[in-house]
């Protein structure tokens, strides 16, 4: 069974799927569908091309990126925790045996929000593990499997030293994930594009749509830094491998500060952080 992919943002579809259809996730607003018009591919047809390689890199103790080289879909990088369990985040469209051997046993993945679905399904069956999504994003889902989760609520502890948050924002069932003793026991939070680290890197931003540049209202964005005070990380790394290296919980919360003070028409001039 030839499962097809959008081409657009990577992710693939079950088999009701056809040419002639148009992707559920793009055709949303916070996503767009190729000005040039749908387009489809597949797993196998991006192997025989020999056009793709997924490469994985360390980025510290117990951490490593990723990245689909040339750029596919969305272009986000994926993270590989490796703590008292092996747990993928998020997930890139491009797996081949390359890949398989390269990332090496999983126990688990778990998702941010519907955007890096991309081959989610793959990556489950072909390591065996459970695949976590919260059920509030459960409509999103355009490949069902046995190994998906759905999990509720707003914490679910992973391992001993990993725990997803839903922080809501960009996707109601938008996660986060708090990997404790990531940075030498410091805390890292991998966060996907629910909390992304803008060009300045000792802020981040928060968006309910990042390509149409639609922001998220106030009263979510002080929700969901109201959530993360609480949590205890020192790094941030995002979906598009940018990072906040130290600091990053006080990041969040002036970010969020600054975000709502936008909001309410207050933009000021601020000391450089
Ligand atoms: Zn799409
Ligand atoms: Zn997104």
């Amino acid at each position: 069974m030839q499962f097809l992919i959008c081409t657009t943002c990577g992710v693939q579809m079950d088999e009701s799927m056809t040419q002639d259809d148009v992707c559920p996730i793009c055709t949303d607003e916070r996503q767009y569908v190729n000005p040039n018009g749908q387009s489809w591919t597949t797993l196998s047809d991006m192997i025989s091309s020999g056009t793709y390689q997924t490469t994985v890199t360390e980025e510290q103790s117990g951490l490593q990126s990723l990245v689909t080289t040339p750029k596919f879909g969305i272009g986000q990088t994926a993270y590989l925790v490796t703590g008292t369990k092996r747990i993928l985040w998020d997930c890139v469209t491009y797996l081949d045996q390359t890949v398989i051997d390269a990332v090496g046993q999983l126990d688990a993945m778990a998702l941010s929000h519907p955007h890096y679905y991309a081959t989610q399904v793959e990556w489950a069956e072909t390591f065996g593990i459970p695949l976590y999504i919260h059920e509030a994003d459960q409509e999103w889902v355009t490949r069902p499997s046995k190994q998906i989760v759905f999990w509720s609520g707003d914490q679910l502890a992973l391992s001993e030293d990993v725990i997803l948050h839903r922080i809501g924002g960009h996707f109601e069932g938008a996660t986060v994930l708090e990997w404790t003793t990531g940075n030498d026991g410091r805390g890292i939070l991998l966060t996907g594009d629910i909390v992304r680290v803008v060009a300045d890197r000792a802020w981040v931003s928060f968006m309910y749509s990042y390509p149409n540049l639609i922001p998220l209202p106030a009263t979510t964005v002080a929700e969901m830094a109201s959530v993360l005070k609480d949590v205890r990380f020192n790094q941030i790394y995002d979906a598009f491998h940018k990072i906040v290296v130290t600091d990053a919980n006080a990041a969040v919360a002036r970010s969020a500060s600054r975000y709502i003070e936008a909001l309410n028409g207050n933009v000021k001039k601020r000391e450089r952080q």
